[in-house]
């Protein structure tokens, strides 16, 4: 499963979670080890996008060192189910030159699917042949204008010819090179700064994407980034329990573990790759003990959820 709060699925299920009760048995147990694992391989980037809270990211910028992301993959290997692993975070993950080495480790190693959110200003064919050879499975590409006007005024710092460019240029090629990964996902998020010309996106694409593939569009509303942002108004009180900690783990570039990706500055620290497994982690006291208060609907003590709009609230 691909895991983001963006998608109208995952939104559903989190509203589903409204009845602490109903759901008592499986907040009990965990999986052995999590359904999905979000590794950021930087976060660094290189937009400024409107509804993006990057001018609030306090973290040190940096990509993830190889050797832990290595000693990550060679630990998921021996999981008898291996999760999804998404291989970006808080930043743009094709300004790390070793993306395609760490997509074909994660493959070698036995990830079924991998995935990355890009924002497309660096794919260049080049690129496109190395992700595609390296055999990276899903590319969510965040695509927020239908013009050059509303794309400049919305993914501030990109430019909507170059981004428009490399996407043709990366379908061709897959078509080139006979395959039908990864699939793509055209993003858009309606919004004042890009006029929310949802149809205007929709005949864009139309025709460039590959229904062969699986290609897709994904139209999504914006959110508030755990208090990043204030898009959305949002109740006093949370009335779901948050099945982050029951199916995902999001590890930062420099290997903290924490609760959930929105937690873009690293306060709800669970754990640290660089001196303990995922294992460890996953099962250890720090994620039991949130999932004992989450099932509880106390998320007293974790400032990111109290300003969450991704679970239900009143
Ligand atoms: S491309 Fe993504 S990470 Fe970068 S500014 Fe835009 S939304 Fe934020
Ligand atoms: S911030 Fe908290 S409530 Fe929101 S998605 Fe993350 S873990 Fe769940």
């Amino acid at each position: 499963m691909i895991l983001n709060a963006r998608d109208k699925i995952i939104r559903r299920l989190l509203s589903l979670a409204r009845t602490p009760l109903l759901y008592y048995p499986y907040y009990r147990y965990h999986l052995p080890w999590p359904s999905v694992i979000l590794i950021e391989n930087t976060n660094c980037c290189n937009a400024q996008c409107v509804m993006c809270p990057r001018d609030t990211l306090t973290r040190k910028r940096g990509f993830m060192e190889f050797e832990l992301f290595e000693k990550i993959m060679k630990e998921l290997s021996g999981a008898s189910r291996k999760p999804v692993v998404h291989l970006h975070g808080f930043g743009e993950p094709l300004l790390d030159t070793l993306l395609p080495e760490r997509i074909k480790l994660a493959k070698t190693c036995g990830i079924k699917h991998t995935y990355i959110v890009t924002n497309a200003s660096l794919l260049f064919p080049e690129t496109s042949r190395k992700i595609i050879h390296a055999g990276l499975d899903t590319m969510k590409i965040s695509f927020c204008g239908t013009d050059e006007e509303s794309y400049h005024a919305t993914m501030r710092g990109l430019d909507f010819k170059v981004a428009l460019h490399n996407i043709k240029a990366f379908v061709r090629i897959r078509k080139e090179l006979k395959k039908r990964t990864p699939k793509l996902i055209l993003q858009y998020l309606p919004q004042e700064a890009n006029g929310a010309k949802t149809e205007e996106f929709q005949s864009l694409w139309r025709s460039l994407l590959d229904k062969n593939a699986g290609d897709c569009m994904n139209l999504s509303s914006l959110d508030n980034f755990g208090g990043g942002k204030s898009y959305n108004v949002v109740g006093e009180r949370i009335v779901s329990v948050c099945f982050y900690p029951w199916m995902a783990l999001s590890v930062l570039c420099d290997g903290r573990a924490v609760t959930c990706c929105v937690d873009y500055n690293g306060v709800q620290v669970v754990g640290d790759l660089n001196c303990q497994s995922v294992m460890e982690i996953w099962n250890g006291p720090v994620l039991s003990s949130i999932r004992r208060n989450f099932g509880k609907l106390d998320y007293s003590g974790f400032p990111t959820c109290l300003s969450c709009d991704w679970v239900c609230r009143r």
